[in-house]
């Protein structure tokens, strides 16, 4: 076999059930032939106590290093004025789109053949929040006044990276959604870069568009009829929860933070300290978001090898975790996914 040049990438184990799903995602990546050389850092609680940083500068001097990452699930710690690790992460990065795919695993769900996918620009829009009181007699919060700022470099590479992510991975339409009957220069701004951009892109992938109100409607009565659904920030926030509960929940939504200089992976659930340390965390969707990993790096062979393994093991094999009513170890999973692969 001809020796695979390695991708370097930072893995961060993180807190709670990240050791033992991150165990078992490698264990699975590695029997995959995956072609990552890992560099573990820490993050969270862990990075705490080893550089007394959540954040600490090792973790993200590697990352800057290898431009790659794929994140286990971080505790917030409660006081000592952390600021969030996702959060600085975003900025230290750049990471302007956040994918969300959202695909139906196992039957039982509320729709079954649900494969789209949601991306969010990440980095402006009113998501991010500068806002102010203003006073007026003896009321300090008389007034609330919310800015948001859209702007044409933002629109431009959220929208191309939608279309590009579409030709990568056979996608067949982009879905602008927007409010630019209403809100005609923050999204006006975001649709009239969107249509332009799509005329680059006519004859190899469709464009379509909705309003923001119409598109969560549709996507309750019609789901099947998306593919890509691209959108600002505020209404991705809200929509890329709405489509995980299309599918079952957040459970098993993976999740990946694309920036110009490094692409950060995860899944959308948190560090369970209620389950963690018993062996019973369920790995595939920190799995899936390696599965984008492996996409993002141009591996769409290998990502698909995945996807198989993983829905044969769930719906012939009918090996399951507790959180999907079955009775699998964590360890009895990774083992079935990769007599899979
Ligand atoms: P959570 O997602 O950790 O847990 C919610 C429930 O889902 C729990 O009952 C848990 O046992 C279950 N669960 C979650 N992941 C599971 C898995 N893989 N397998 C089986 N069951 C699973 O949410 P929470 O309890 O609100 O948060 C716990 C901590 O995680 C907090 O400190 C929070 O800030 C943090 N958090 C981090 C991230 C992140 O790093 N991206 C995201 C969300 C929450």
């Amino acid at each position: 076999m001809a020796a695979t040049t390695l991708i370097p990438a930072t893995l961060i184990p993180g807190d709670g059930i990240g050791p033992e799903i991150v165990d078992a995602v490698v264990a699975v990546l590695d029997a995959l032939g995956a072609p990552f050389a890992f560099d573990t850092q820490d993050a969270g609680m862990a990075g705490i106590e080893a550089a007394g940083d959540p954040l600490p500068q090792a973790t993200l001097d590697s990352i800057a290093r290898t431009g790659l990452a794929l994140k286990g699930p971080l505790t917030t710690p409660s006081g000592g004025g952390y600021r969030s690790v996702n959060v600085r992460l975003r900025e230290a990065f750049k990471l302007y789109a956040n994918v969300r795919p959202a695909r139906s695993l196992i039957p039982g769900g509320r729709f079954e053949n649900i494969d789209l996918v949601l991306l969010r620009e990440n980095l402006e829009g009113y998501y991010v929040a500068h806002e102010h009181f203003i006073p007026v007699g003896d009321d300090p919060k008389a007034v609330a006044v919310s800015q948001g700022v859209t702007t044409r470099i933002g629109c431009e590479r959220i929208v191309r990276y939608a279309f590009e992510y579409a030709v990568a991975n056979g996608r067949k339409k982009v879905t602008l959604v927007h409010k630019a009957n209403i809100l005609k220069a923050i999204t006006g701004l975001f649709l009239e870069i969107g249509r332009n951009i799509a005329r680059e892109y006519e004859g190899r992938v469709a464009v379509d568009e909705r309003i923001v109100d119409a598109c969560a409607m549709q996507l309750v009565m019609n789901p099947w009829q998306f593919d890509v659904i691209v959108t600002t920030n505020l209404f991705g926030d809200i929509l890329s929860d709405q489509i995980a509960g299309l599918v079952g929940g957040l459970g098993m939504a993976p999740g990946a933070n694309i920036g110009e200089k490094a692409a950060i992976f995860e899944a959308v659930h948190g560090s369970a300290p209620d389950i963690a340390g018993k062996g019973i965390a369920n790995p595939l969707a920190l799995l899936m978001a390696a599965g984008l990993m492996l996409e993002h790096v141009g591996r769409q062979d290998l990502a698909a090898k995945l996807k198989v393994a993983i829905d044969r093991t769930l719906n012939e094999d009918r090996v399951r975790t507790g959180d999907l009513g079955g009775k699998a170890t964590t360890r009895e999973l990774t083992a079935a996914l990769i007599a899979r692969l």
